[in-house]
């Protein structure tokens, strides 16, 4: 089904973004890897899947690092058609306690790094007349949990991002639509079950039990695959018209 398009997917050496971009590739899209620690093992999981892959480390808090990454998939593959803003860091901490330099950190890696990367996109998409842009938000975008003051501002904010995109490109064949999951039991979660379990001497299944029990009717984690094939429906055709959706993945946590 995307066979000859190219994806980017910032933030894809881990969790949801490696699922989503192992989705995309599944349908046949070259992919674009983009994230810290072991680039290799990925690239090798998305090469297995039949397709090209590149890689770039772009920091997506540092704009000069972003251009520098689309000029290289622009370079390598022609331009890129599926562009999936997943790029995300979380801090823990009452307001008044919050590290200033990880509120300008988590605004820049999860929330401008998106429009650097929006802007840099779609020019091509346009004159191609074909695009399509994901972001990844959370249910954090959509209702607000204490104590994580700058992800919820950064998520609300990458909401808002999705809507104007979607609307400046609504007469074209460009969309732009977040995805907005619940738990994910990925590094980023598991680091927040692991304070759960150490300040409360619970063992890791209490902590995980406790940590799904308080906001997630389901009890239940949202895979990387599960989200993967939502990306996959946003890039389907019958994803044509489905233009500024903020759809979430979360057992029911935003309905209650
Ligand atoms: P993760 O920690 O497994 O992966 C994060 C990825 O981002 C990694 O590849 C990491 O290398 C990369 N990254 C971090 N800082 C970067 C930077 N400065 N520049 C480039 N890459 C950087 O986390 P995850 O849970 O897969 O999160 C992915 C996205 O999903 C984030 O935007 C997160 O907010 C969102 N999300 C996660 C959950 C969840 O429960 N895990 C829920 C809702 C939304």
């Amino acid at each position: 089904m995307l066979t000859g398009k190219t994806a980017l997917v910032t933030g894809s050496t881990s969790g949801i973004g490696l699922g989503i971009a192992k989705a995309l590739a599944r349908q046949g899209a070259r992919i674009v890897l983009n994230g810290f620690g072991d680039a290799a093992g990925p690239q090798a999981e998305v090469a297995a899947l039949g397709v090209e892959v590149g890689y770039h480390g772009a920091d997506m808090s540092k704009p000069a690092e972003i251009e520098a990454m689309m000029a290289y998939a622009a370079g390598r593959f022609g331009r890129v058609d599926i562009l999936v803003n997943n790029a995300g860091i979380q801090h823990v901490a009452k307001v008044e306690d919050f590290p200033p330099e990880r509120w300008d950190a988590i605004l820049a890696i999860n929330l401008s790094s998106a429009f650097h990367t929006t802007r840099l996109a779609l020019p091509a998409m346009k004159a191609a007349n074909w695009g399509r842009i994901i972001n990844v938000a959370s249910v954090h975008g959509l209702v607000a949990s204490a104590e994580k003051s700058a992800y919820v501002a950064a998520k609300h904010g990458i909401v808002g991002l999705t809507k104007v995109t979607a609307l400046e490109t609504a007469t074209t064949g460009v969309t732009c639509n977040a995805i907005c999951p619940g738990w994910v039991l990925t590094p980023l979660v598991q680091k927040q079950v692991d304070a759960k379990a150490a300040a409360n001497g619970w063992s890791n299944e209490e902590a995980t039990r406790r940590l799904l029990g308080e906001k997630e009717p389901s009890m239940q984690f949202t895979t990387p695959e599960e989200l993967g094939e939502l990306a996959v429906f946003f890039c389907s055709a019958a994803g044509n018209n489905v233009r500024g959706a903020c759809w979430n993945m979360d057992g029911g946590w935003a309905a209650q």
